[in-house]
């Protein structure tokens, strides 16, 4: 199990720049909640899920 950044570095670039306009919070969602903070709950699950391959909600990390 493997998780990095997408390969594509200008996706990189605007979320993480999305990132720092909210403050940490996912900015693919609109719900500002711990959930929602990255890493957010989903992908934390998709981690932890033997089974899951593929990028996070946003795109922003690849899991394999
Ligand atoms: S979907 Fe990706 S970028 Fe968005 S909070 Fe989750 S891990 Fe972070």
């Amino acid at each position: 199990m493997a998780v990095r950044l997408n390969e594509d570095q200008e996706m990189v670039k605007a979320i993480k720049e999305g990132l720092k306009r909210t403050g940490g919070y996912c900015p693919c969602r609109l719900e500002r909640s711990e959930e929602n903070k990255c890493i957010c709950k989903e992908f934390r699950e998709q981690i932890a899920d033997p089974n899951y391959k593929g990028y996070c909600h946003c795109m922003l990390y690849y899991k394999d």
